[in-house]
Parts: structure tokens; sequence; C-alpha cells
């Protein structure tokens, strides 16, 4: 994974939580950073390619269901009825269960390719899309989660796949639901194919999902935790209040507070959503090691609930974004999102900001979700530094929204000011990432989808 250019210099750099002047970037044969060199005299950076603008580190998107991506904006018109996560659920499957390998691929190259354009440059998909239409198995077992990898390999986004456990339609209940039967499966088919995604090798990483407490009861839990391969452990815990009642009326116990008291937790586990929690969950968490993945646009989206974002930094906690069911495939959205929703909720301003002892708001939010997506992908990812893979952005400071914006304040203004702005050039392990057509492809699949 050598890089062609093998050295950057950029004019200013986001190194250790700060921007830094003319830095020394160079990249290893391994693709990962053999050398970050603040302050650099010229003569040292002679032959290094001069980046176009100030360079961020990539961002790591924690939580993805791509297949989702069909659906955005289609589901933002009332049915009859009140309209919450659960009827909003009814109409994703129904996507889920029509959905070709074909158009799996088409729908996440295209999505994987928005988001590269965005600057992140991981993504780890909860997949539980497993067989086919009719709720058989295909010849391939891994038949869509190869979809996906082959989405990713084509525009050049590393993929954390995270092939997930789903058994049953609720707590209590025997089996999964008639319309959930793509997702069927058991430990040792999701450990199988997690296995199969891990001989993939380059830029995609294996791991296993636990889809929910009320998808996976508590034996299969454990046998798939003690049969992964190394590699991250998500889990969606916590994101609706019904959820949580559920958990309690069937295990005694909030989802949370069940998961620490039964389940091996450690620093290999992400926690999605966990938006109701009270302090001695979070504190428990803490003292494991976990990391929580939080999804601002799709929490608002669905009506979750506000995350308890103070509550978590005042811990030190480990947290990363993910955008989930893809309303928006934009960090700097997701960011600002995440500090808003505190703001509505506590009637505050800066909060990130106080909780995490920092000055700027987005200098906290952007650290967190640095730090904490590498523990979400299982790869290091955690900026300009030594030993990090060489991903990074480079913005472009020409933009409307950051015109004008004193240098200091340029990572500010990209999150609270600049909605739109994309990233000059991406790279992935020290390459530049080319554009790929990816639209045409996704245009077909949503034509059949929802006008076949
Ligand atoms: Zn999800």
């Amino acid at each position: 994974m050598a890089s062609e250019a093998a050295r950057f210099l950029a004019p200013r750099a986001w190194v250790g939580g700060g921007w830094a002047s003319e830095v020394l970037l160079t990249v290893g044969e391994d693709g990962h950073w053999a050398g970050v060199r603040t302050d650099c005299p010229a003569a040292e950076a002679q032959g290094a390619l001069r980046l176009p603008g100030p360079v961020l580190p990539g961002l790591v998107n924690g939580h993805s269901h791509a297949f989702q991506r069909a659906i955005a904006g289609l589901t933002e018109r009332s049915p009859s009825g009140q309209d919450d996560f659960w009827s909003w659920r009814d109409r994703m499957y129904a996507a889920a269960l029509r959905v070709s390998p074909e158009q799996v691929e088409a729908i996440a190259a295209h999505l994987y390719a928005e988001l590269l354009r965005a600057g992140y440059t991981q993504v780890c998909e909860f997949h539980y899309l497993h067989h086919d239409t009719d709720g058989r198995p295909y010849a391939e077992p891994a038949e869509l989660a190869l979809a996906l990898v082959r989405a990713a390999r084509r525009v050049g986004i590393g993929l954390t796949l995270l092939p997930t456990l789903y058994m049953r339609a609720g707590f209590g209940a025997e089996g999964l639901r008639e319309d959930q039967r793509r997702f069927a499966s058991t430990p040792g088919f999701i450990a199988e194919v997690a296995q199969r995604v891990a001989r993939e090798g380059g830029l995609v990483r294996a791991g296993v999902a636990i889809h929910s407490l009320r998808a996976v009861g508590e034996a299969a839990l454990r046998e798939l935790v003690a049969a992964a391969p190394e590699g991250p452990v998500h889990i969606h815990i916590a994101e609706q209040v019904r959820e949580v009642e559920d958990c309690r009326t069937f295990l005694g116990q909030r989802p949370i507070e069940w998961l620490l008291d039964h389940v091996p937790v450690d620093a290999r586990w992400n926690l999605v959503h966990a938006t109701h929690t009270t302090p001695h969950e979070l504190a428990g968490l803490r003292a494991r090691g976990a990391a929580i993945v939080i999804c601002p646009s799709t929490e608002a989206n669905l009506g979750d609930g506000v995350f308890d974002l103070p509550g978590w930094l005042g811990q030190s906690g480990r947290w990363s974004i993910g955008s989930d069911s893809h309303v928006t495939r934009s960090w700097t959205e997701e960011l600002r999102l995440l500090e808003y929703s505190q703001r509505f909720a506590l009637r505050e301003r800066n909060v990130t900001a106080r909780a995490a002892l920092c000055e700027s708001t987005a200098s906290a939010l952007f650290d967190g979700a640095l730090e904490g997506g590498s523990a979400a992908a299982g790869v290091p990812l955690a900026g300009l530094a030594v030993g990090q893979r060489a991903d990074f952005q480079v913005v472009d400071d020409a933009a409307d929204g950051l015109l004008g914006i004193p240098e200091d304040h340029l990572l500010d203004g990209l999150v609270f000011s600049s909605p739109s702005a994309e990233p000059r050039e991406v790279y992935v392990a020290g390459r530049r990432v080319p554009a790929v057509e990816t639209a045409p492809g996704f245009v077909a699949a949503m034509r059949s989808l929802w006008q076949g």
C-alpha cells in the first residue's frame, strides 16, 4: 500500500488537538504515518507534495446500514395514526425485503462515495441483511456482505464489516416475524461470515454485532462473543424508551445495566445510541472501557431522544459518530446536531466544550469523534500521528462558509457555519482517492425499487 507521493507538506494541519504550521507528513510503506513533523524547515520539506489547503484527519463513520440510504427522504410523510420509530421501522422493512444483492452494491457504492467526498475514510457496516428475499440462504452465505465489500473497494473507502446476529422479533418472542426473514442468523453463521470477510484484507476489517438485546438472548450472545474473531463488537442499545421498558419487564433491568451484569463487556465493545442511560450505567461502561456510537441525525429523525453527552464526557468516555440511516452523509452536520441537541435540551451554549474542559466546541467534538472512531472501526485512525493510518482530508478554505474566518477558528467555522463545504481532496492510507462514477447505478437501483 505504498504511496506514490510518500511525503506531503501541509501549510496547516490538525495535530494533537490543534492547528500546526508547515507540517511534513511522511507515509510508510504500510500506508500508516511514519513521520509527522511540525514547523518543518523548507530545506527538509524539499520534494514533498504541497497540499492545497489545511489538513484534517479522516473520520470514521461508526454506524451504517447502507441499504437504508435508499429510503432517505422517503419516510417524511406521516402515515395514518401516530408516526414513531416503530412505524418507521415497518416502512424500512419494506425496502429491506425487496433489495437485491446488485441493488445493495449499487446503493452502497454511491453512499460510500458520498461519505468519502465528505471526509469519512472508514465506515462500520452493521450488517443484518443476510438472506435472499424468500429468507433462504444464498449459495454463498456471505453474498450480501461481499456485495458491501465490493462497493467499498470500488470507491476506495475503508470498511469494517460487522455481520449482525438477529434471532427473534422481541423480548420473549420465539423467533422472527415473517418480514424479518432475511435477518435470520445463528452465532455460528455470524462467526463464519466474519471469518470470510476478515480474509479479504486490504482496507477491509471484520468484527461482529448483536442487533439488540430484544433480538438476541443471553446464551446466543455469549456464544457469539466467544466465537468472534478479534475485532470490535457492536450492539444497538437503549435507543427507544419502549425498548428500555420492555427490557425491564422481561429481564428485570435496564438494557445497559443488564448487559454490564451478564456479559463480559470490555474495550472491544461499542454501544450504538445509548440514548437512555443513567449515571450509574455510564460509570459502568466507562469502567469497562467500552465506547458509544452516537448517531445524531438518525436519532433526531427517528425521535429517539438526546444522548447524555455531558454525563459521558464527564467520565472521559470514548465515543464516535455514525450516520446510521444516512439522512445526512456529512460529519460536520452530525457534530453540529450533536451539540445543538444538547443546547435544545439544556438551554445552554457550548455544552460540549464545557463538558470536555476544552475551549472550542468544534475541536472537542472533532477530537472526540476521532478518538472513538478508532475503537468503533478496530483500525488505528486517531489522527495525524505516527502509527495511525494515513487518512486525511484537505479542507476547502475558499468555500463560502469559511471565507475570511481567522485561521484559529477554521474548525469552528467548518462545523457551525459551513453546512455544505466538502474537502478539496481526500486520502486513504496515503493515497488520494479518485472520483468514481456511482450515480447511474444508484439511480437505476432507486428506480427499480420505487417505480418498478
Ligand atoms: Zn442502526
